[in-house]
């Protein structure tokens, strides 16, 4: 059994066929999903597909990119959504300084308000991190008693370092698969007990499918990538993964 801890069941390439989407994953042995907010409108779309599905959690936040469009109602939106049993994360919240959809100021402030939420509620944070290491760390470091994720981890091992330190969880996608990725040699010195596997599907397929829609039964290809650099057995790898999502977010 394995968990996809990060995908986006919500976007039409994936939620106009979910079951058939489902049944794939489950051929593949990823049986529990988390399915991630990137804003209000998709984290209510996230509730009603995990208050739908069994084996479907969820988590309700606003992503970086889209902190420039917030409603002066969005803080009260999630703590609305966040309390049904389903909703089990705040997420994904971040910043991410590659892109800069929305100015860093608005970014920070944000991402602040959100951490403050996760605080109030005593719930994990999913994090979005690109190219903001610094300031990244600089804000977690001011919620000590607030633990997540730092989803889709593409940093370096001195930033895997730095989320251990602080009790975080390191998420690996598809991209841990890419070729000359510097993440299999990050991977490496990170303590089994503190990973997790994701898709970001429809984003990031993992090699064989890179370029194609992503989709959660691709977790699978992460563990057998995870199973090659620690040289220790598939088997091992899904449970401990899936132990750890099931500790994290504190699921059934
Ligand atoms: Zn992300
Ligand atoms: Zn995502």
């Amino acid at each position: 059994m394995l968990t996809d801890t990060h995908c986006h069941l919500y976007y039409d390439e994936l939620y106009n066929n979910l079951s058939q989407v489902i049944q794939r994953a489950n051929n593949l042995d990823v049986t529990r999903f988390i399915c991630v907010g990137t804003n209000i409108e998709d984290s209510k779309k996230c509730l009603s597909i995990s208050e739908d599905n069994d084996n479907i959690f969820a988590s309700a936040g606003v992503h970086p990119h889209d902190s420039k469009d917030v409603s002066e109602s969005y803080i009260d939106d999630i703590y609305e959504i966040i309390q049904y049993d389903s909703m089990i994360a705040i997420g994904e919240i971040g910043l991410d300084y590659f892109r800069n959809i929305s100015a860093p100021e608005t970014q920070k402030k944000i991402f602040r308000e959100q951490m403050e939420i996760a605080q109030d509620l005593n719930y994990p944070v999913i994090i979005h991190n690109r190219d903001s290491d610094k300031d990244l760390i600089e804000i977690l470091n001011d919620y000590p008693d607030v633990h997540g994720i730092a989803h889709c981890f593409s940093s370096d091992l001195e930033m895997a370092n730095a989320f251990l330190e602080i009790g975080y969880y390191i998420s690996f996608s598809g991209n841990l698969t890419f070729k000359n990725s510097h993440l299999p040699e990050v991977a490496k010195s990170i303590p089994l007990n503190r990973v997790l596997v994701e898709t970001d599907s429809p984003y990031l397929s993992p090699e064989p499918h890179r370029g194609k829609a992503n989709e959660p039964g691709r977790t699978r290809f992460v563990v057998e990538k995870l199973s090659e650099i620690y040289k220790v057995p598939f088997e091992l790898i899904a449970k401990q993964t899936n132990d750890n999502a099931t500790e994290i977010f504190s699921l059934p």
